[in-house]
């Protein structure tokens, strides 16, 4: 009983709600906090760290945090080389990612992304609802009424950290037994097995340097041909850590890179038969393999919200944006610099 008493933000009227305990939503939170602004912070998670609890599902993180760099770890000019800790005016705050990670990697694992990301929380004393669902939004004159696990929330303006981690797939996958990200099996249940993975982007090129020392054969398929990132010399593309399925490919290893779109999908006893379709000369390949898995992107878990009438926010000088802009000019420090206040 007391566990329940003791949650923060009980249902009720708040200037301002925001959903989610992900790094999005303690970013938010933080600066709100260091602002003056009055809000309530819900999250059907049990602590914080939003998607990083679960994922990445082999369990290292994709972003760096350089331990050693030209620059001392509190300054602004040392977060371009750690990409992973959340940012702060307070010096105990900042660059938190280097002191929890073991040295083995400069890609955290995802319990240090999850301990560092709790370290925070705890040290700034950030307060947040957790153990909380969102159900449904309806709108009521100005305000927005949140229904959740809890009971209902009503505030006139509401931020849906929410994430972009729900694994979304085609209906040509559709098919009972395709697996996607976060329904995997453990490794070592698809050794000498042919997996093919739809999907050519770094969750399907994630998976399969995964599988790389337990599968026969992987197959990589999807219209597009493979971007990466040395080449694009940006975050667009397969990152490099995930890059060695396609040497496999280059070198004849096994692993196949196709350029193909996946026309059907059957079960056929134990395996599928996976038809596909060249974009460039329609030319088509059939593949009989054991297993299927989906890589093919991820959606935001917006719930009813796309029934609402929501407009556009961009007015050019709506009283409470001016409020806001006031308070904020008059606040210093990391949240009015990273422009992360309502304030533009
Ligand atoms: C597979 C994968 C791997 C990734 N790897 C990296 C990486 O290595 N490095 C990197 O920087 N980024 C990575 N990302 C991007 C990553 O998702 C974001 O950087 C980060 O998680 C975004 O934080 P967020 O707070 O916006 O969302 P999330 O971390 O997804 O948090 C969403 C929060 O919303 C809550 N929530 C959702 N629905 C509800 C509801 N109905 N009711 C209440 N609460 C709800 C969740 O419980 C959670 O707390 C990856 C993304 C994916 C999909």
């Amino acid at each position: 009983m007391a566990d329940l008493t003791d949650k923060p933000f009980p249902p009720g009227r708040y200037p301002l709600v925001v959903v989610g305990s992900g790094p999005g939503a303690m970013q938010l939170t933080y600066c709100l906090g260091r602002l003056g602004l009055d809000h309530a912070v819900l999250s059907a998670d049990d602590a914080p760290g939003g998607m990083f609890r679960r994922w990445p599902i082999f369990q290292r993180m994709l972003s760096w945090t350089k331990p050693f760099a030209n620059h001392e770890k509190a300054t602004r000019a040392y977060e371009r080389f750690d990409w992973n800790s959340l940012l702060s005016d307070d010096e105990q705050l900042r660059a938190i990612m280097p002191t929890v990670m073991d040295g083995t990697s400069y890609f955290p694992s995802r319990p240090e992304m999850e301990k560092g990301l709790a370290t925070f929380a705890h040290r700034a004393g950030l307060r947040i609802r957790h153990g909380v669902r969102w159900e449904s939004t309806r709108a009521d004159g100005k305000d927005f009424v949140l229904t959740t696990s809890d009971g209902e929330y009503i505030a006139p303006a509401v931020v849906f950290a929410v994430g972009v981690a729900q694994p979304w797939r085609p209906n040509v996958l559709a098919l009972e037994g395709v697996q996607q990200y976060g329904e995997l099996r453990p490794a070592e249940t698809y050794a000498d097995r042919r997996i093919f993975i739809v999907g050519k982007q770094n969750s399907g090129f994630e998976i399969a340097t995964g599988l790389l020392p337990w599968a026969r054969q992987i197959v990589l398929a999807s219209p597009s041909p493979t971007r990466l990132s040395v080449d694009t010399r940006s975050l667009v593309g397969v990152r490099a850590r995930y890059v060695q399925p396609y040497e496999d490919w280059a070198l004849a290893g096994g692993v196949v890179i196709l350029d193909a779109s996946i026309e059907s999908v059957e079960k056929t006893g134990a395996t599928y038969r996976v038809h596909t379709k060249s974009p460039t000369d329609s030319s088509t390949l059939v593949f009989e393999v054991d297993d299927v898995i989906a890589a093919t992107g991820f959606v935001a878990p917006l719930r009813s919200l796309s029934g609402l009438p929501l407009q556009r926010a961009r007015p050019r000088s709506p009283p409470r944006r001016v409020a806001l802009r006031r308070h904020a000019r008059k606040t210093r420090g990391e949240c009015r610099r990273r422009r992360l206040a309502p304030a533009r």
